[in-house]
């Protein structure tokens, strides 16, 4: 079988190749900064060598199934992989274009891509749709790189500019750190995306000892934290994931995780009505974050079909935002974005596929 190219860091493909460095370097700048997806295009390589990559490799990126663009821009990928299960990834516009009186572009729109790392999740969390599937394995390499790849290339994303990564699609990144962490190095590659570490948020359920491993190999990488209760007997409810790594486990890998001067860990904290959007949790949460440079994001929850929380009423949410200010924690509410095509956080499923059948 053909081993696709995208599942490979630079220097991985250096040694499968077997020929000096700059080969691989060349295929980098081929793949991911000319979208080329042909090796016969590679013209700078000789004819021989594009033979026996051909021969051996394949540029392999799952098919788009289905795109869904919502009011606010934001469009949802399915994407269906080569076993015929189903990922979701989505494109977020962060800003827009600004150009002046002549059409000279002033400042260039910012994207983010919000990435999926499994086919389902294991953690099984109360609120979440993407744990309802249950699990079904972890994605490649190459099938979390083609997410970013092909949605640049759809929305012709000119290969120089530069978008964020969210890793807060399907799936619980720190269950599949190893190949998460070479797609953190595929993504960064200076020959390839060029997507920095600090443009790159990993976001955790909480399991500490993995925090604490993807700590000690110092990527650079941004942290989030999905943390959502102050409290062990509600967490547990929410998140059973709890049970085996606490709040307090937590917090002490966040306090031992290295990070950038300018930078800060994201606390994500999902607002229920009526479980964990009073005053009472946020005097908890600002307690808790004491020591840390932190930054929490509140979440509003995103009701589904059949889903039993409910959504909390805005002025709650302020209040809480405003009592995390007062305390000097800063504290911004998440925009939830593509919440008419269900896009937004939690939201995302594999859908019309089961069981490699499709339905
Ligand atoms: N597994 C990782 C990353 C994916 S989930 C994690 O849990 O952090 C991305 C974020 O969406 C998490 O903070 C998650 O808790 C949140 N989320 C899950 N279900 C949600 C829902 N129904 N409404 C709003 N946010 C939700
Ligand atoms: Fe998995 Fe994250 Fe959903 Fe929890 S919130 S079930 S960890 S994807």
């Amino acid at each position: 079988m053909k081993k696709n190219i995208l599942d490979f860091t630079r220097e991985e493909l250096a040694k499968e190749l077997d020929s000096p460095s700059f080969r691989a370097k060349q295929i980098f700048q081929w793949v991911y900064q000319k979208y080329v997806d042909d090796f016969s295009k590679m013209s700078n390589l000789s004819k021989d060598f594009r033979k026996k990559l051909d021969e051996n490799f394949e540029i392999y990126t799952p098919e788009i199934v289905k795109k869904e663009i919502s009011k606010d821009g934001s469009i949802k990928y399915l994407f269906r992989l080569k076993d015929l299960h189903t990922i979701e990834s989505v494109l977020l516009p962060m800003k827009k274009e600004v150009k002046d009186s002549e059409g000279k572009i002033l400042k260039e729109a910012k994207y983010s891509i919000c990435v999926s790392t499994q086919v389902g999740c294991k953690v099984g969390c109360a609120f979440c749709l993407t744990a309802k599937g249950g699990f079904v394995r972890n994605l490649t390499p190459g099938e979390i790189v083609s997410q970013v790849l092909s949605i640049k290339k759809d929305n012709k994303i000119a290969s120089n500019r530069r978008v964020n990564i969210v890793y807060m699609g399907m799936g619980e990144p720190l269950d599949n750190l190893d190949n998460v962490v070479k797609s953190i190095k595929i993504f960064s590659d200076e020959n390839g995306l060029s997507i920095g570490p600090r443009r790159q948020t990993i976001s955790t359920s909480g399991l500490a000892p993995k925090i604490k491993k993807l700590g000690e190999k110092n990527l650079g990488v941004l942290l989030a934290i999905s943390l959502h209760a102050v409290d062990d007997e509600l967490r547990e409810k929410l998140m059973p994931i709890n049970k085996a790594y606490n709040i307090e486990s937590i917090i002490k890998a966040v306090k031992d995780f290295p990070v950038d001067q300018r930078k800060r860990v994201m606390f994500e904290y999902l607002m229920i009505k009526n479980l964990n959007d009073d005053i009472k949790s946020a005097k908890k949460l600002v307690k808790l974050l004491n020591g840390i440079k932190a930054k929490v994001n509140l979440i509003l929850f995103n009701p589904y079909p059949g889903s039993n929380f409910k959504r909390p009423d805005t002025e709650d949410v302020k209040k809480f935002q405003q009592y995390l200010l007062d305390k000097g924690v800063l504290c911004t509410i998440r925009e939830s974005k593509g919440l008419d095509i269900s896009a937004a956080c939690g939201q995302l499923r594999e859908k019309g596929v089961q069981n490699g059948n499709t339905i």
